[in-house]
Order: C-alpha cells, then structure tokens, then sequence
C-alpha cells in the first residue's frame, strides 16, 4: 500500500532521516546574510518559477514601484505555475479532491493586512486577499463567503485541478486503504492489468511548498505574501499558517517581515513569523531570527517528546537587505531566491538541527 502523501512528508522526507536519529546541536555562528542590499525582492521558492517571479517582482520595484505591487505581481507567477503542487493553480487537493487556497498579504507603509482561507476556484488568492487589504475593514474571509466577495470584484472562477493533481488525488484515494471499495475489484487486483503502473511517484520529489514573497522598495517601504493550496490532502475545511497574520506572514515597516513554511500547526501556535520579526527588531539578524525561532518551537515539543522535531522553512529579511532562510533539520539548508541590484541570486541559509552523518 502506498503511504500517505502528506506536507509533513515532504519535509521530514527533504530533511533526511527521522526525528528519532537527530542530535540536538550548537548552531554555528552566521553573519547577517550575503543580502546588505535595498531594494530587494526574495521568496522561498528556488526553481525556475521562483526565478521568474523574482524578475518580475523586481521590474516593479526597479521603476520605483510599490513593494505591495512587486510582491503580488511575483506571488502570481508562482501561483500561476500549473507545475507546482503546493501553491494555487494546479496545487493538491483536500482530502474530498477540493482544491481550498490560503493567502495573506501585508503592507508595512500602512500597516494592513488581508487574507483568505479555504478559498476555492480562484487561481490568485493573494490577490483576493489584497482586496479584503485595501477595500475592507476586515483582515480574513473564508470558504464559500470569500468566493463570494472574490467574484463580486471580478475573479473568475476555474477548476484548480490539473490532470497530474486529479490523478495524484485519485491514486491516493485508490491506495489508501484494502478495506474501502476504491480500486479494482478484488477479484480482479492481482493481476497485471489491473495493477497500478509502478511510476516514480513524483509527489515525493516536489521540493517547492508554499511560498513567501518579501520585498522592500525604494522607499524603504516593506511588504510581504504568503500563498500556499495548504497540506496535501488535508481534511477539508484546514486552514494552514500562510493566511494567519503572525503565523505564515508578518511585516513590521521598522523592521523587516518574515514568513513561513512547512506544518502551519506548528507556525500557528508559536506565531512564528511575529516571533521573528520581534526578534529582528531586538538587534537579531534575519539569519538568527528564523533560528531562533525554529530553535524555539523545536524547544516546545522537546519538553513533550525529546525524540521529535518539527519539520519547517523560515525565511526573513530586514530594512537594511540582510538575509534570513533556516531550515528545522535534514542535510538541505533554507535558501531563498534573492533579486536586488546586483541581479539574481540564491541565498543559502542554515538548519537548525543538522542531522547526522
Ligand atoms: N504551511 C502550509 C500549511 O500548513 C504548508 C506548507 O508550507 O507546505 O498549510
């Protein structure tokens, strides 16, 4: 029986091996980042899509616009990429084989923020959530109501499901379990013909999940998004971290901003990107805060379990363009896609909790 695909996976599969072989370890020491540059634009996502979005991103802010425009124009991109498996378009579905997104969005010039959860049927949440930003009095809309609101301004609805999501889904659902009626008949499940073909389940390599998109302007003025289709196969209704402001996403304009990735349970209860943003403005790099941070969470379950460790990507940035990306644990440091001045990049940051050889 094939195992369970779920975001958890994915990370601890990314991080290497289980929680039960990890040694808590003495971070090394770090700077504050190769960044040190204003403007920028960053995001958690490292492939050719992120690269995409960093370009675009930056054409908004190299003609002297708004950080909050570079940051969506970016974010749409990746949630546009019918490829990617965690964010928007052609993202995983919930376990009833719904496609549900989270977004948020924060302006740290005016100090606003909007988000929408369980958002079906719109390929840009983040730019709904934008809407509930700037023409509400609200920060959050969920499910059916947030559709609703979407459409009164003009978003269009559209299946979210690409055929590689839709099979995906439908394997899943036929492997899960022998005691439910998906899948061939009995009679009939041995044979060849019948037997699923032996593909190299490419929902095990997806490296990307959701993403985090900051920027800072010339103005000095910061903004940030997180936008995700949540945990795989997730229990319908699950409303992860990314549209929790404080939680997947904060911007403080004194500051810097940070966002999240991997179990939003874990975010959401430790408001880890607020935690990190409080951290900057103490005097902690953005390196150090997103250790901090991970390092503070990892302490919270130690005391409960001493054998688990979560499994999450920080990502953080301040008004002067220095950089932050931590990883929990596994052999891969967080890094992030960086664009300033001096062109294209990828940052490679630190994990908190390396395992062992
Ligand atoms: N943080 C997201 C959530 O829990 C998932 C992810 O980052 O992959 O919904």
């Amino acid at each position: 029986m094939k195992r369970r695909i779920t975001r958890r996976r994915f990370f601890s599969q990314s991080f290497g091996l289980g929680a039960g072989a990890l040694l808590f370890k003495e971070l090394p020491a770090f700077d504050g980042g190769l960044g040190g540059q204003v403007p920028l634009i960053i995001t958690s996502h490292t492939n050719a899509t992120g690269k995409k979005a960093m370009v675009a991103g930056w054409e908004v802010i190299a003609g002297g616009g708004r950080a909050v425009d570079a940051v969506e124009k970016a974010a749409n991109i990746i949630e546009e990429d019918p490829n990617d498996m965690s964010v928007g378009y052609g993202g995983f579905p919930n376990e009833d084989g719904v496609v549900q997104l989270d977004a948020s969005i924060m302006d740290g010039k005016t100090y606003n923020a909007g988000a929408v959860a369980c958002l079906e049927n719109i390929k840009n949440p983040c730019s709904v959530a934008r809407i509930v930003m700037e023409r509400t009095d609200h920060v959050l809309m969920v499910g059916r109501d947030a559709l609703a609101f979407a459409k009164k301004w003009g978003f269009t609805e559209e299946d979210l499901l690409t055929e590689k999501t839709r099979e995906a889904y439908l394997r899943r659902k036929e492997n899960l379990s022998d005691r439910d009626d998906w899948g061939p008949p009995e009679h009939l499940k041995d044979l060849p013909e019948f037997q699923q073909r032996q593909r190299r389940d490419e929902l095990d390599d997806d490296p990307h999940g959701t993403t985090n998109v900051l920027a800072v302007d010339r103005n000095g003025d910061v903004a940030g998004i997180t936008t995700t289709s949540g945990l795989g196969f997730k229990i319908a209704g699950r409303v992860g971290d990314s549209p929790i402001i404080g939680a997947g996403l904060y911007v403080d304009n004194e500051v810097g901003a940070a966002g999240a990735t991997g179990r939003g349970e874990d975010v959401i209860k430790s408001c880890a990107s607020f935690y990190m943003v409080l951290r900057m403005k103490e005097g902690r790099t953005p390196q150090q805060a997103c250790e901090d941070a991970l390092r503070m969470i990892a302490e919270k379950y130690k005391k409960v379990n001493p054998d688990f460790l979560p499994g999450e990507q920080f990502v953080a940035i301040n008004t002067k363009g220095e950089l932050g990306a931590c990883r929990t644990t596994g052999n891969r440091p967080g890094r992030i896609s960086v664009q300033n001045a001096s062109g294209y990049s990828i940052y490679t940051g630190s994990i908190a909790f390396p395992t062992e050889e």
